[in-house]
């Protein structure tokens, strides 16, 4: 059973195949973890003859033990195989937003184990009930996006900005920020946005003559802030988080306050690396030959405004599925989704190409290393540990938990700061939905 409309299902294991990545170090394994990913390698070429059986092993008596209250997540944009493998197992593939949903929507599934990225996760344990628990099969797949934006980086620049513009700023969080600062957004009246919802949270904030930040990624807020027309000028980038941090004072941002006072938005200084790859050229380069090009608003401006089509993963997704036999579509964004739709679109008679698989280019495009972490081994240790009531808490989700993604420790809120962040976040993921609902 599939929870959610978006998926890709009707993929099946391709015989032959490598299942996900074949030389994985184990240094991603947590102690407990390693024995199945020692197993896992251990396996006749990893393909789907010889991993299956073995998956079977261990995620079939977890399903007895656990049976209706399992519910298994995937991201799409986890590698192929562990998507195909999580669709096999009855769960839900989804984009994020539809992700955040899946406790609070699915109140009798009470073990939520998801394969995606830990604010994934943690959007997921924000708006669960109280007896549901979120476990992530590898507590260090971060997003790099948001490992730039953390609550140590982002708060310091709040309350400068609260300082100087009171009541008027509001914080926007992109969904792919830890929670605490979607509760950082809640406390200032602001909203989480998505990729799919971005244009409506920003115009909903902009109706209110609010000054606006927005966090993490600079890039969609600038392709945001081009959709509804503002002054492209006028925005603000802050400091390059990844050369300092949160280390800086108003008046070292570019155009000093001046720039800030006359700014309608700020944008935080992050971005994907997965999609700022993209240029204006690549999407020239297919479009000369006659391929329709569509991207994803975590690119740069410049490319974004030279496709055919902007958009989510859903919208992505929904494109190929509404493709004709003969259509050639290339999409711009991370490459296990893009493998995917290549798949999908293979069956339908559709061509789909990577945006960056051009000749001569070195990169062929890439896909989402953090996330592909989690992969079969993770699964099956963890659906085996938590059958056997060993499960690891370094792998148990609580909101407000802040992860260090280099060795999965995760600094705990104590239970009344947990309450209050629950409050604040849920307000900011509440008026997403109102806002989204009614849009
Ligand atoms: S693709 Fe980029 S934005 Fe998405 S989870 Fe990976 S690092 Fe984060």
């Amino acid at each position: 059973m599939s929870t959610t409309t978006p998926t890709p299902s009707g993929l099946t294991l391709e015989p032959g195949v490598p299942i996900c990545q074949t030389d994985l170090p184990l240094d991603w394994y947590q102690d407990e973890l390693k024995p199945y990913a020692e197993e896992y390698l251990a396996l006749p070429d990893r393909t789907p003859e010889s991993v299956l059986p073995w998956l079977d092993g261990y995620v079939r008596p977890a399903q007895e033990h656990f049976g209706d209250s399992l519910l298994l997540l995937a991201h799409y944009y986890m590698g192929g195989e562990i998507v195909q493998l999580v669709e096999r197992y009855g769960g839900a593939v989804a984009d994020s937003y539809a992700l955040a949903l899946q406790a609070a929507r699915n109140p009798e599934k009470k073990v939520i184990v998801e394969s995606a990225v830990h604010f994934m996760a943690e959007s997921v344990a924000i708006l669960a009930h109280d007896d549901q628990d979120v476990w992530i099969t590898n507590p260090k797949a971060g997003c790099t996006m948001e490992m730039l934006a953390k609550d140590h980086m982002v708060l310091p620049a709040t309350d400068q900005l609260i300082e100087r513009y009171g009541d008027d700023l509001l914080v926007i969080a992109y969904m792919n920020t830890s929670g605490r600062i979607k509760s950082i957004a809640g406390s200032t009246g602001g909203a989480v946005c998505t990729s799919s919802n971005a244009h409506l949270v920003v115009d909903w904030a902009r109706k209110q003559n609010k000054k606006i930040l927005f966090v993490p990624d600079q890039h969609l807020g600038r392709n945001t802030a081009s959709r509804l027309g503002m002054d492209l000028d006028a925005l603000v980038t802050l400091p390059d988080p990844s050369v300092h941090g949160g280390n800086w004072t108003l008046d070292q941002v570019d155009g000093g306050l001046a720039a800030l006072d006359k700014a309608e938005m700020i944008l935080w200084g992050s971005s994907c690396g997965v999609h700022t790859i993209f240029d204006a050229d690549m999407v020239r380069w297919w479009q000369a030959r006659d391929w329709r090009v569509l991207i994803h608003p975590e690119s740069p401006l410049e490319p974004v405004l030279a496709a055919d089509g902007v958009g989510s993963t859903k919208y992505l997704w929904d494109q190929l599925l509404a493709a004709k036999p003969g259509d050639k579509l290339v999409i711009g964004t991370e490459g296990h989704f893009v493998r995917n739709a290549r798949r999908e679109g293979a069956k339908r008679g559709v061509e789909v190409r990577h945006l960056a698989e051009i000749p001569g280019r070195l990169s062929g495009g890439c896909g989402c290393a953090t996330m592909s972490r989690n992969d079969p081994p993770h699964l099956a240790g963890m659906l085996d540990l938590l059958r056997r009531g060993e499960a690891p808490s370094l792998n148990h989700v609580l909101a407000g938990d802040a992860v260090d993604e280099r060795t999965g420790r995760r600094d705990r809120l104590s239970e009344a700061e947990r309450a209050e962040l629950i409050g604040h976040a849920r307000a900011s993921l509440e008026r997403m939905i109102e806002i989204t609902e009614a849009g």
